[in-house]
């Protein structure tokens, strides 16, 4: 394909990616050279490009607009994490919440869950390199880069420090909603520091409960009996995961 032309929707994007794609658009980086032309409607456009999370307010629009191109080739492009999974807006309120709305809204906010994405070019916002990176590599113009690694089961050992920046990011969802950003994010530092210090399960419960004990504030007491509920159960569902998995494939426990 000479040419692109391109539909941009932006389905509840910060901005900052829509800014750089405007700046891959001027004479510096002069995206165009590429064949690459942004279109007013879908109804002319070879890809649609997305930025941002998919919010229930943009969906039905964007559904719209994919339905509304020509059925070939019918190129999908997610700038942005948020457009590539949801990004930092994958808990927002703007999405669907979970058992409250009709299934056919995305959960997470990314691109792929509703529509089949061709290209991926994820940042925070994306430079405009690599988005004349990612739109080169469409074109075939360029050769990839990266190679996609897969791990098997038994080869791929989860280091613990891993698992508990993974426990913090579960957690730390739950505490925001309970304690506000401020708040919640310095208790649970304090708590996965009372994580990381202990060695067992039993340990880390005696120095929650001195923790309790000593705080004076109660409503830190109740975010700290909060967090180590939240990190009892993500321990437990983590567990089962992973006894399921060595069921499944017959290892031993
Ligand atoms: S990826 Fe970053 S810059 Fe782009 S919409 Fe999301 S938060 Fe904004």
């Amino acid at each position: 394909m000479k040419s692109l032309w391109v539909f941009h929707v932006n389905t509840g994007a910060c901005n900052g990616c829509d800014i750089e794609i405007l700046d891959v658009l001027t004479p510096y980086y002069d995206i165009e050279r590429l064949g690459v032309k942004l279109v007013p409607t879908p109804r002319h456009a070879h890809a649609l490009l997305v930025t941002g999370p998919l919010t229930r307010q943009a969906y039905h629009a964007a559904k719209m607009a994919y339905e509304a191109m020509p059925p070939k080739p019918r190129i999908v492009i997610a700038v942005g994490t948020c457009a590539c999974s949801g990004g930092i807006f994958h808990d927002s309120y703007a999405l669907r919440r979970e058992y409250r709305e009709s299934l056919e809204y995305p959960l997470k906010g990314g691109t792929s869950e509703f529509l089949p994405v061709h290209l991926y070019i994820p940042g925070c916002p994306p430079r405009p390199e690599e988005i004349l990176y990612g739109v080169a590599l469409l074109k075939n113009i360029v050769e990839k880069k990266v190679r996609g690694r897969r791990f098997s089961e038994g080869t791929f050992v989860l280091p613990r420090e891993s698992f508990n920046a993974w426990v913090e990011v579960l957690l730390r969802a739950r505490i925001r909603k309970e304690l506000g950003y401020f708040d919640g994010y310095s208790l649970l530092r304090r708590f996965m520091e009372l994580v990381e210090s202990s060695e067992s399960k039993e340990e880390l419960e005696k120095l929650v409960e001195k923790t309790i004990n000593d705080e004076g504030d109660s409503r830190l007491r109740y975010g700290l009996e909060k967090l180590y509920s939240y990190y009892l159960e993500v321990v437990r569902t983590y567990e089962g995961i992973l006894a399921a998995k060595r069921a499944l494939v017959g290892l031993p426990k």
